[in-house]
């Protein structure tokens, strides 16, 4: 099978085209090797629903996934299992997502001798010891539970566990929404180290646009499973387009002021499951205007290279 991953190696990068799982309308996703590109969004906007669908845990009842050219929500769970051990999942909660009465030994080891069952004792052991230097927590601790270390300390191994097949691909969700706001920063510059040194590609769901300021390459702010705005991380926050992404902005002080006038969010989110008409964002919208309930506006690409799917920005409306 050595051969059959090879050719399948991440090239163009992973895309989501119109996946109509109930949580995700219209998301065409693109992920190019390499980069961050984060999602952003409330909770209840489709963004887990996202991961999900990538890594095949869901499976979209339309739409197509492509892995380097390769199409891959299709496949069997046989022919599903060298691209599994490619994308790797990171979690919101390392304490729900580890095995309280698993040893970090047995947490690193057991991927990797199910997708390596030739490895001998010695190699896995160098590999998990290896790992474990590579997300900063010490190799001695390798016989240690869970509940034995911080909370900080279970994000790396949580982080470890996504290292141990080797990686093209991490979808990390809310990997540190959890974390106290002093460890945060570490976690995040830890996942740039290694996207570095690793040569990852990574897929960074947050609620928080102020987190992925400096890590990503570029930013998707959905609303409601709709993509309201996609652009670089510069653009998006120097120059932020969409009346949601400057209301989410506006709530950032040191990130927005700059050139983001204040915008303030009217009324509460709808469900998913009883979406508005038009444009999705228009009952919390300060700017909207009779089309906006009408007519669901497209994701239109602008002279930067930016997409936003407004009326407004496409009509070039009066926007302050
Ligand atoms: Fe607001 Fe209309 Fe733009 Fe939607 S399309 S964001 S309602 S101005
Ligand atoms: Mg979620």
């Amino acid at each position: 099978s050595g051969g059959f991953l090879d050719q399948l190696r991440f090239k163009g990068g992973i895309h989501l085209e119109k996946t109509t799982v109930k949580a995700v309308n219209n998301v065409s996703l693109f992920v190019n090797k390499g980069e961050t590109l984060s999602v952003v969004g409330e909770s209840g906007c489709g963004k887990s629903t996202l991961a999900r669908v990538i890594l095949g845990l869901y499976r979209p009842n339309a739409g197509k996934i492509f892995y380097g050219g390769q199409r891959i929500d299709t496949l069997s769970h046989e022919q599903w299992l060298p691209f599994r051990r490619k994308m790797q999942m990171i979690f919101q909660d390392p304490y729900a997502s580890l095995n309280p009465r698993k040893t970090v030994r047995q947490t690193l080891e057991e991927p990797l001798r199910f997708h390596n069952p030739k490895m001998t004792s010695e190699e896995a052991r160098d590999k998990v010891a290896y790992v474990m230097e590579q997300v900063g927590v010490d190799p001695a601790w390798i016989a240690r539970h869970p509940h034995e270390f911080s909370g900080g300390q279970r994000q790396r191994i949580s982080i470890a566990r996504g290292l141990i097949l080797d990686p093209d691909f991490i979808v990390a969700d809310e990997p540190v929404s959890a974390l106290d706001v002093s460890i945060q920063a570490q976690i995040l510059n830890l996942l740039m180290d290694l996207r570095e040194k690793h040569d990852l590609t990574y897929l960074f769901i947050t609620h928080d646009l102020s987190v992925v300021h400096h890590i990503s390459s570029r930013v998707a702010v959905l609303y409601l499973g709709t993509v309201c705005e996609l652009a670089s991380a510069n653009d998006l926050f120097n120059e932020p387009r969409h009346p949601y992404t400057r209301a989410l902005l506006s709530a950032i002080p040191k990130v927005g002021e700059k050139k983001a006038k204040h915008i303030k969010l009217k009324g509460e989110v709808p469900t998913p499951v009883n979406l508005p008409s038009g444009c999705v964002f228009h009952n919390r919208c300060v700017f909207a205007r009779d089309r906006c309930k009408k007519e669901f506006p497209r994701l239109n690409e602008l002279p930067n290279g930016s997409f936003v799917s407004c009326h407004g920005v496409e009509e070039g409306w009066d926007m302050g």
